[in-house]
């Protein structure tokens, strides 16, 4: 090994490192070649031609290797800036300042449960409490303990959803009457919110499967004052200021029995197409608990009385939205629904 030679080998590896280095496009590439150019090989292989020199030539040699090394620590340090330099400018160009926000998506109660929420809280203010019951029944506590004959034609199978082994889908949301009464003595007033079934097309006025609100209050004394009195202060609350009035009518589990019926919205009660000519709406069905159905429940009929109704929160949305169709409430169409939501 003489000092050209050595010179020879010095510039050789000057310019792998170059290539090695500058070749690294990122941290980890740049780390791999600092490892790479001074590896353990080519430390040793240094110090062996170092050795080899004749003894007059090692200073000289030692100054070359020093300026190599110095070199190449340059050419890594400058290459770690330039790569420490193209992440900045990507991470920055990533954002961009100008794009909108991102909308945040916020969720809201359909109608039909913004209806149910209001009148539970009109009513709550005077007492009445949440109960529920099962959407699958038994024929007696959804027919038989409300009274309804053997032969009802809601019994009919063109009426009802029958599940098999004397289980039904139920038809309205009465039977948590019985159920709350059988379990609770009174004095009690409720409200039994939730879905009921029938065997109904599926059209502008009719859903097979609807939502029901159910009120019920019994005690010693109460008496049609009672309910008329409640209904009234309720519709006033739900509708505004308005008109209502009270027509005979018929259930099984009431007797008597009637519907309520608030002026139309629409026209004031001068007679429109939304409330066919008659100026009114029918809102909810109601009545004296029918003592047959007190006793079913195990309550002493000669010492409580009580009165229900019952209403339904769908068609209570389409008078309040003013909506042609039922379907509307079933869509799940998030362009109507956003329209009416809170
Ligand atoms: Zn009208």
């Amino acid at each position: 090994m003489t000092l050209d030679e050595f010179r020879t080998r010095a510039e050789a590896h000057k310019n792998d490192a170059g290539v090695a280095i500058n070749a690294a496009v990122d941290a980890t590439a740049l780390e791999a070649a600092r490892t790479q150019v001074w590896s353990r090989t080519i430390q040793q292989s240094f110090s062996k031609a170092l050795g080899e020199l004749p003894a007059e030539d090692r200073r000289e040699a030692g100054r070359v290797f020093n300026e190599l090394k110095m070199h190449v620590d340059g050419v890594l340090e400058e290459r770690q800036r330039a790569i420490d330099a193209t992440q900045r400018t990507q991470s920055t160009s990533q954002i961009d300042l100008t794009m909108p926000a991102r909308a945040r998506w916020r969720g809201g109660k359909h109608p039909v449960t913004l209806v149910i929420d209001e009148i539970v809280g009109i009513f709550r203010e005077l007492g009445f409490t949440v109960a529920l019951g099962p959407e699958s029944e038994s024929e007696w506590y959804n027919f038989g303990s409300l009274n309804f004959p053997p032969d009802h034609p809601a019994m009919d199978m063109h009426d009802t959803f029958y599940l098999g082994e004397g289980a039904l889908l139920r038809t309205h949301t009465s039977p948590v009457q019985v159920r709350t009464l059988q379990r609770s003595a009174p004095p009690l007033r409720i409200l039994a919110p939730g879905m009921a079934y029938r065997v109904d097309p599926f059209d502008a006025s009719h859903a097979p499967a609807f939502p029901q609100i159910e009120g019920l209050a019994v005690d010693e004394g109460i008496s049609f004052v009672d309910l008329k009195a409640t209904l009234t202060h309720f519709a006033q609350r739900f509708f505004g200021k308005t008109r209502t009035r009270f027509r005979p009518s018929f259930f099984p589990f009431t007797e008597p029995s009637a519907e309520m019926d608030v002026e139309c919205r629409l026209c004031e009660g001068v007679g429109c197409s939304a409330c066919k000519g008659t100026g009114w709406m029918e809102i909810l069905g109601s009545g004296m608990v029918h003592p047959s159905v007190l006793e079913a429940a195990g309550v002493d009929s000669e010492r409580y009385t009580g009165w229900a109704f019952g209403m339904g929160p769908g068609r209570i949305a389409m008078l309040r939205y003013g909506l042609p169709d039922i379907r509307l409430l079933y869509d799940s169409d998030v362009r109507f629904l956003e329209q009416v939501a809170e």
